[in-house]
């Protein structure tokens, strides 16, 4: 470290180490010092090395960065695919903090706060190795972690994430509605929340859902296919009717469940079709294209 400063000892050399040691004799008069003080009478005590620890808070500041622009990333590029969807569900949330569209602007602000405060003030700290100036930052460094926390769920962006933001309202969006307009993607999307709706609703039905404190479990929740979460749910069914002696009230919600499910799986059913569909004209317009020049080269070729 090039930029370090010489010891106060006077003996030229510059200092290397820190004193982290409250009860050391020169815990305050000297915090940082070079290789000749670190003997018995100035700091009896282990050494931290200045180039270790500026280091290490170097390393910490540029995961925060690194996660605050992964987070920002992931968020925008769901927005990107889905923003026809999150309005309609950010229309029936009420609460503004629970809306996507404000963690959006919250992961956009923490990211450029987080960006500009590295650049004004870390940065040449991490480039003089300036230790103690740096750890005096680490109010501002915790500040920014704990707003990173706040907003951290949705990094791993998906149905389970906005399932967070969602779970109140997701009956309130007729699902016809979704699905006659929006794309396959979205509309997966959405019939995941809704999956993870009913799910919490069997739970409740058959008297589960103090396990599970009115989520669905983890397991549910990390389906990544959309047919086997459907799968699942189902065996959620057919397990609690086998397990338990269910009243007649329970037997008919769960009746009724059970054809909600059905509902979900025709749509997914609907979706594959559509997709399919989409590829197969794609293919078709492709083979028309191929043909339409073949039989352009073939009257070419035929007029020499
Ligand atoms: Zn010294
Ligand atoms: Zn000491």
């Amino acid at each position: 470290m090039e930029y370090m400063k010489l010891c106060s000892c006077n003996s030229g050399e510059k200092v290397v180490y820190q004193c982290n040691k409250q009860e050391c004799p020169n815990f305050t008069k000297q915090k940082l010092y070079c290789l000749r003080c670190m003997n018995e009478t100035m700091h009896n005590h282990l050494a931290s090395v200045i180039a270790i620890q500026s280091q290490n808070t170097s390393d910490d500041w540029n995961a925060l960065r690194r996660n605050a622009k992964t987070l920002f990333d992931n968020i925008k590029m769901f927005n990107l695919f889905h923003k026809p969807l999150l309005d309609i569900l950010d229309g029936k949330v009420t609460n503004l903090e629970q809306k996507f569209q404000t963690k959006l602007e919250e992961s956009l602000n923490l990211y450029q706060k987080i960006e500009a405060f590295y650049k004004e003030k870390v940065h040449n700290l991490v480039v003089r190795g300036d230790i103690l100036a740096l750890q005096a930052l680490n109010q501002n460094f915790q500040s920014f972690k704990l707003k990173m926390q706040g907003l951290e769920f949705l990094i791993k962006i998906g149905p389970a994430a906005i399932w967070k933001l969602y779970s109140g309202i997701i009956n309130d969006v007729p699902t016809h509605q979704i699905l006659e307009s929006f794309s396959s993607q979205s509309c997966e999307v959405f019939l995941f929340l809704k999956s993870f709706k009913l799910c919490v609703a069997i739970l409740q039905i058959t008297k589960a859902i103090s396990v599970a404190g009115n989520e669905p479990p983890q397991e549910i929740l990390e389906h990544s296919n959309l047919m086997d979460l459907n799968c699942a749910l189902q065996k959620y069914i057919t397990d609690a009717v086998q397990e338990q002696e269910l009243s007649n009230s329970q037997i008919a919600k769960i009746d009724h469940i059970r054809s909600e499910l059905g509902h979900i799986y025709t749509n997914i059913m609907f979706l594959r079709l559509k997709e399919e569909n989409k590829a197969q004209s794609v293919k078709l317009k492709e083979l028309e294209g191929r043909f339409a020049q073949f039989e352009l080269n073939k009257s070419n070729s035929a007029q020499y």
